[in-house]
């Protein structure tokens, strides 16, 4: 059985914090514009958006040494650092306004101070992140951070860390109160449940299986019903694809110029968490520390003091992994199947330049537990097996594209692909990931609705005041903005017993 329904305006596919982000900003900017969302799980936020599935770090640079990279003359470039920083700014403004026009309920269910904090060891990466706090504490998006190499104040900042410590080699930290877990399932839930309030037609249980370009230039989206196998169409003006690693099949399908040449190359991840609840108790930090040489930058390990189910969790990881699905619910086809034509050469040039990433990963996938034990015991020197478990985390599908810097490279970062009219977009990769959904989701509003920007502009700045201008080149402005955020959402760092009791009474 098959059936046509009538236009709508906006089709989101996938019902992840991209979707949710996008929906939403659509809401406020245009509320009479009619969405449908198609999700084929049954319930939004189950993919890399769900709680278990990534780290929860409101990555704003403040703990990520592979932000800050060292140049040849030995000076450190936090250019990157600021730019990330700066579309943290954004998402946090946003949540805010959320929060203030009651659009959604407790900040405090999806987003916890908690400092960040990065930690080397050995005299070069000592000599590295000195260098780095130099740099950025001079800075004011980074105010308040601190360093030390002095093993007492070490001991009151990670306990956990340092207890049983037997190593000479020097170490060091550095530590900022302002850093925040973000629970990006709770907060795509959220969303979902506001859109659901606004009339947003949601669709649980409907795979998106093609979309094609109309005669009159719309998009006619195929889409099954997985509950009673049915298949319907459904024409839209505008398509955004946020199908997280299911996001690539889905841009090759439209077939347009810009989604040639680009392929997939998906990692896995694992997590180690604590079962041990006086151990979780012990440690009250993200603390990032350097990747090893040869991984990737998503398999930077960290320890993560992390809120979960008003519950305090310990994190470790992640460990990189390879397997061919583009998600954690997908196929073991899906890595071949995105092989086309247009794109083989790209992906057998990723091949060949990636085989030392190849190797780190397989190598990784070989890990032991034991292995991976040592790996944490580098955090933890007096971490016990029986204390910790393993959980599957979310699939990362990286881009790999045509760049100036060859065929076939390796994309870190994520990338929003439009076709020239605006009329679909997709997003592909995914760091910094959730965090900066809001920058990225503007950067689709003035991909594909430039007519609409000029209009849409002071409603925007009212939801986002920093819009459009730099914060670092206005720290006045960055500092009123930092505490009005931080006082909405709920962040100025309490006594963390207080977090805690309020925990254990919601
Ligand atoms: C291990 C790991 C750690 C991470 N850590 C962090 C972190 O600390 N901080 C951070 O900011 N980001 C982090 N990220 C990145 C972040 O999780 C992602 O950037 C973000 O969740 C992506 O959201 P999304 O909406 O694009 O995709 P998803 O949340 O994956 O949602 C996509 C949705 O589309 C649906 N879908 C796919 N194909 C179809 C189809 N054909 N039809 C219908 N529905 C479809 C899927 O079922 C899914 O629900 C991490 C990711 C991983 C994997």
């Amino acid at each position: 059985m098959s059936n046509i329904h009538e236009k709508t305006d906006v089709i989101l596919i996938g019902a992840g914090v991209m979707s949710a982000t996008l929906g939403t900003l659509l809401k406020e900017l245009a509320p009479k514009w009619e969405i449908k969302v198609f999700e084929k799980l049954d319930k939004p936020g189950e993919e890399s958006s769900n709680e278990w599935n990534n780290a929860g770090t409101g990555h704003a640079a403040l703990c990520e040494l592979n932000y800050t990279s060292e140049k040849a003359d030995g000076s450190i470039d936090i250019s990157k650092a600021i730019k990330i920083n700066e579309q943290f700014q954004l998402s946090r403004q946003f949540w805010s306004y959320l929060v203030e026009s009651n659009l959604i309920g407790n900040p405090q269910d999806f987003i916890m101070p908690i400092p960040h904090m990065s930690m080397v060891q050995g005299e070069k990466d000592v000599a590295f992140l000195k260098k780095r706090f130099e740099a950025l504490s001079n800075n004011p998006l980074f105010q308040g951070m601190e360093y030390s190499e002095d093993p007492e104040k070490l001991k009151e900042w990670i306990p956990l860390i340092m207890e049983g410590r037997t190593s000479n080699e020097p170490i060091a930290a550095t530590k900022i109160d302002s850093g925040t877990d973000v629970n990006f399932g709770a907060l795509t839930r959220m969303l979902f449940d506001y859109l659901k309030s606004q009339n947003v037609e949601i669709n649980y249980r409907h795979s998106v299986e093609d979309i094609k370009r109309t005669s009159d230039g719309l998009w006619k989206v195929k889409v099954r019903n997985i509950g009673n196998g049915n298949i319907e169409y459904h024409i839209a003006k505008f398509v955004f694809i946020g199908g997280g690693g299911g996001s690539l099949p889905l841009l090759q399908k439209t077939g347009i110029p810009e989604s040639k040449h680009i392929g997939g190359f998906p990692v896995s991840g694992l997590f180690m968490v604590c079962n041990n609840p006086e151990v979780v108790e012990k440690h009250h930090a993200k603390v990032y520390g350097k990747a090893k040489v040869g991984a990737p930058p998503m398999s930077v390990p960290h320890l993560d003091t992390r809120y979960i189910d008003n519950k305090k969790s310990l994190l470790f990881g992640p460990f990189a992994g390879f397997s061919p699905k583009f998600l954690k619910t997908g196929s073991n086809l899906d890595l071949l199947s995105s092989v086309k034509p247009n794109n083989v050469i790209t992906m057998l040039a990723a091949g060949v330049k990636e085989m030392a990433l190849t190797k780190y990963l397989i190598q990784q996938v070989m890990l032991s537990n034991e292995k991976r034990m040592e790996e944490l015991r580098e955090f933890i020197p007096n971490a016990k097996s029986e204390d910790w478990s393993i959980v599957v985390a979310g699939q990362r599908v990286q881009v790999i594209k045509d760049t100036e810097a060859g065929k076939g490279t390796l994309q870190f970062g994520t990338e929003v692909i439009s076709a020239a009219d605006g009329s679909v977009a997709a997003l592909l990769g995914a760091s910094p990931g959730a965090s900066t959904a809001v920058h990225v989701m503007l950067e689709v509003l003035q991909k594909c609705f430039p007519q609409q920007m000029k209009q849409w502009e002071p409603k925007i700045k009212e939801m986002i005041p920093s819009y459009g201008m730099s914060l670092v080149e206005n720290p006045e402005f960055f500092n009123e903005i930092h505490t009005s955020t931080a006082e909405t959402l709920g962040l100025i760092e309490k006594e963390h017993a207080v977090v805690e009791k309020e925990l254990v009474f919601n």
